[in-house]
């Protein structure tokens, strides 16, 4: 059987989007329900995908071409063509996903210098005919042929000028034919050939075009950032030309079925009369709202009306619509369900909940973590704000305002001075971190989203916004350009990272809404509030209710402070999943461990330890105090030793200096012999985790006691803690097997002490590869895994975490290597594997083992939808993550 490569669209339905694109799709789906479309058929992707393997049209295609060509010609009655009285057509691109960088629209296909005769004849407007056939030359020689636009861009204002007029409608019959040959002649110039004749041909050669542009730049630079398959192909679609240039009872629109920016519902959109397609777009000319449109046509637009009416009801959700009126005559040309903000995304979810349109596990799915954390950062306060200057890519989100500078070393001094300042600069690498970590934005002119400034500053939570390719960056005289405007180093800017938008003043900033509500409720953050923002809350908080009702996954928070654990618990974490010690002994208790680490012997090694220990158990008391009822996970220290002393350099250069002055002091050289025994090439691999608790005696049982005798206290004082102690780095049953037997030991004595008991769940991270391949003896001395992903993304990859990031992955994901970073989204196919088989070969030994994820991917979406998949029983994140993931996690569940 020969495959089927052409499809009538009345052929095709809204499921088969692979096959036929987003856009035949759709083009059918009307179709099949009695929106008037003009009639045509769509060349599959499957065709697409034999051209870009053969290098040719599968001759079959031709064939089925030629019966789809003559089935639409008699059903028009016209012939592709014809001198009498042609068939035109369109040629269009329509992938699966909407992708920048395919082809553009084709128009008038079949025009040629007999057929322009013909329409002239059949229509009696020879403006609109030569109107027409220019458009295609032009057209054609940009797109098919690569001519630079421009050339016939000049030629078009240099007509409007010899005539003495302003816009293109304008063009008088003799300026457009003369046009015609002025273009042709460009075409010839340019491309050597003449400007094809043969109707079939151009038709043809259009689609081939159209098949290549899937391979363009920047389509594969799209797809790769957005995560598309690189190998789906994209459909074209032919369809029978409708002309909004006709005349004043014609025109051409766009319109959307709500307000995508808020989902009011209503018709929202733009019109412009006697224009042919890309006009609206292009802003050419202004253009009319749909209310002018009503009074210029009303019949039409009532008709239009009841249209989008039907296709919000069909499609269930905001619909965007192209449409053109041909004499008084409406056809739809393409629609597609539109895109929308993220406050609109909740609204209107929730709208269609309350329109019996759509059910609550529907609209869990219409929106998602990412745009939660869209409207959880703070925003600007457009009220009385400026238009934009430019528009780069929204690469990293959130809103920044500061004064330009230019250059790393400002940006550092400038921040010191207590500045706020925004880095500008025309592209990023590794010299420009330290300014970058001191600027609260960064603007770039050159690179996208994973650009390395795009790549860094997401990493660092850090505002960005990047390839503004308006934006003229002079680097060396310290100045910016957009246009005439000029940036001068010191003058205000602020940036947009949700959006991309540059504004050259300063803009306030408002604390986010929903974060409001998030921590004090609908009530407090509703007030005062206008009825939209009151809306949005409503749905935000409905929506994540449904969430927490639907997910299978807890969610916990990383925090490390009871400070943070009560933010986590506002932002609804149920328990903390990674509660990190090292902090505990930073600032003014370091000389606490300094002494530890340098006692002498015994006796002062203990003086040391007990005198941390009170400030551990005040520190525990207080987060179980906070997270009274719920599970806190407590780690025991992981970090090197050495963090935790001065920095070797530094030891050194003091050290010469006063053995120069001959006044050299002894407990100094101590520190620098430590130190310097102490020092690492690879600190990541060396003494730390379980392995610094193995042979640092008595640290852990120290921090083992702190965590039981504060569980006591809480105990007594009529609360009920819930505790686990989670062992870092952990490679071999024997390291956790020890640890865990010693620790028990101080629990049972702190039991005895306070004649309670205290029942503490012990249990190791999995973030190393050894771990997770002998998960099934592990899994005998745990009472539960925490996969730490960090670690554990590091040592599968064999990636220092802390290096690569501003090494090297902005070029790995150039190359494609990855399409995001496997510290950001989890590798599944790599470290997702041992995920899976700890997992399973965990629970084949141990049926209660209960298994969580506290690494950074425990707050990412997609990483989450596969630790729903894989049957994981929480996740960790930082607190601000934490509505993220609950969210996310009731995504995965009903999805
Ligand atoms: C991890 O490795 O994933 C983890 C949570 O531990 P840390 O980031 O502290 O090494
Ligand atoms: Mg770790």
């Amino acid at each position: 059987m020969t495959t089927q490569f052409v499809y009538s669209f009345s052929e095709g339905s809204k499921e088969l989007k692979d096959l036929l694109g987003g856009k035949g799709a759709n083009l059918a789906e009307m179709m099949r329900i009695g929106i008037p479309v003009p009639p045509g058929f769509t060349i599959t992707t499957e065709a697409c995908k034999e051209f870009l393997a053969l290098g040719v049209a599968p001759l079959e295609l031709e064939i089925q071409i030629t019966k789809a060509l003559r089935e639409l010609e008699d059903e028009m009655q016209k012939r592709l063509g014809d001198k009498k009285d042609p068939l035109l057509v369109s040629v269009r691109s329509g992938a699966k996903f909407s992708m920048p960088g395919m082809m553009e629209t084709i128009l008038n296909v079949g025009l040629n210098d007999e057929s322009v005769q013909g329409l002239i004849k059949q229509t009696k407007n020879p403006r609109f005919a030569w109107d027409a056939y220019r458009r295609l030359i032009q057209m054609y020689g940009k797109t098919v042929l690569g001519i630079e636009g421009q050339k016939f861009a000049n030629e078009l204002d240099k007509a409007k000028k010899d005539q003495g007029v302003v816009d293109d409608h304008q063009l008088s019959v003799e300026s457009l034919s003369k046009l015609v040959e002025t273009f042709k002649n460009i075409v010839f110039q340019e491309s050597g050939k003449n400007f094809p004749q043969d109707p079939r041909e151009q038709m043809d050669q259009s689609m081939r075009a159209v098949f290549n542009s899937w391979n363009t730049d920047r389509a594969k630079l799209y797809r790769r950032r957005e995560r598309i398959a690189d190998d789906l192909g994209t459909a074209v679609n032919i369809g029978t030309m409708v002309f909004g240039n006709m005349g004043e009872d014609s025109g051409t629109g766009v319109c959307f079925t709500r307000d995508p920016a808020t989902g009011e519902l209503g018709a929202y959109g733009d019109y412009l009369q006697n224009a042919q397609g890309e006009d609206v777009v292009s802003g050419i000319r202004n253009t009319l709202s749909l209310e002018d449109l009503g009074r210029l046509h009303p019949d039409v637009f009532s008709e239009l009306r009841g249209i989008m009416y039907n296709l919000e009801t069909h499609y269930r959700d905001l619909c965007d619509i192209e449409f053109t009126i041909e004499r008084g005559k409406l056809w739809i040309l393409q629609t597609r369900v539109g895109k929308r903000t993220a406050s609109a995304a909740f609204r209107i979810a929730m709208q269609l909940v309350d329109e019996h349109i759509i059910t609550m596990d529907e609209a869990l799915v219409r929106v998602n973590g990412g745009q939660l954390a869209q409207l959880m950062f703070p925003q600007f306060d457009m009220r009385n704000a400026p238009k934009a200057i430019t528009k780069g890519m929204a690469a990293s989100p959130g809103a920044a305002v500061g004064k330009a500078v230019f250059d790393s070393e400002t940006a550092t001094t400038w921040a010191e001075n207590g500045e706020r300042v925004i880095l500008l600069r025309r592209e990023t690498n590794p010299d420009d971190l330290g300014g970058m970590i001191a600027a609260v934005g960064i603007l770039t002119s050159r690179g996208g989203k994973t650009s390395h400034a795009a790549v860094v500053a997401r990493g660092m939570g850090k505002v960005a916004v990047c390839g503004a390719e308006e934006l003229e960056v002079n680097e060396n005289e310290k100045f910016a350009k957009v246009g005439s405007l000029r940036i001068n180093e010191g003058d205000y800017i602020s940036i947009d990272g949700s959006t991309g938008e540059v504004f050259n003043v300063e803009i306030p900033v408002e604390p986010s809404t929903i974060v409001r509500y998030l921590t004090d409720g609908i009530a407090d953050a509703s007030e005062g509030k206008e009825d939209g923002t009151r809306e949005l809350i409503r749905s935000v908080d409905r929506l994540l209710r449904h969430a927490d009702r639907r997910r299978k996954l807890r969610v916990r928070a990383n925090a490390d402070t009871d400070l943070d654990a009560a933010v986590a618990r506002k932002f609804g974490a149920e328990g903390i999943g990674l509660c990190r010690t090292e902090h505990m002994f930073l600032g003014e208790r370091r000389v606490l461990i300094e002494r530890v680490i340098l006692a002498k012997n015994n006796e002062h090694r203990e003086e040391a330890l007990a005198a941390l220990l009170p400030l551990q158990r005040e520190d525990f008391f207080n987060i179980f105090k906070e997270m009274d009822g719920h599970t806190t996970t407590i780690r025991l220290l992981d970090p090197p030793l050495h963090e935790f002393l001065p920095n070797l350099a530094d030891l050194k250069v003091k050290s010469a200096l006063a053995r120069e002055r001959n006044q050299v002091i002894e407990a100094d050289e101590r520190l620098l012999y430590e130190v310097e025994k102490m020092y690492e090439s690879n600190p990541m691999l060396g003494l730390r985790g379980v392995r610094l608790g193995l042979v640092s005696p008595g640290l852990y049982e120290l921090q083992v006691r702190a965590i039981a005798e504060a569980m006591a206290d809480r105990i007594a004082s009529g609360a009920n803690p819930k505790v686990e102690i989670m062992i870092p780095l952990v490679g071999s049953h024997m390291e956790l097997k020890i640890t865990r037997l010693a620790a028990e030991e101080v629990i049972q004595e702190v039991a005895r002490e306070r004649k309670i008991e205290l029942p503490i769940e012990i249990g190791t991270m999995i973030e190393l590869p050894r771990a997770a391949l002998t998960a099934n003896r592990i899994g005998l001395v745990a009472d539960f895994f925490s996969f730490g992903t960090n670690d554990l993304t590091q040592t599968t990859w064999g990636f220092s975490r802390d290096d690569v990031e501003a090494e090297f992955f902005a070029k790995y994901l150039e190359l494609g290597v990855f399409t995001i970073s496997p510290f950001e989204t989890i590798d599944q196919s790599g470290v997702g594997e041992l995920l899976i088989i700890a997992t399973e070969r965990g629970k084949s030994v141990n049926p209660n083992l209960h298994f969580g994820v506290c690494g950074e991917h425990g707050g990412d979406p997609e990483s989450i939808h596969f630790f729903h998949k894989v049957g994981l029983d929480y996740v960790s994140c930082s607190p601000f993550r934490v509505p993220i993931a609950r969210l996310e996690a009731g995504r995965a569940a009903v999805s």
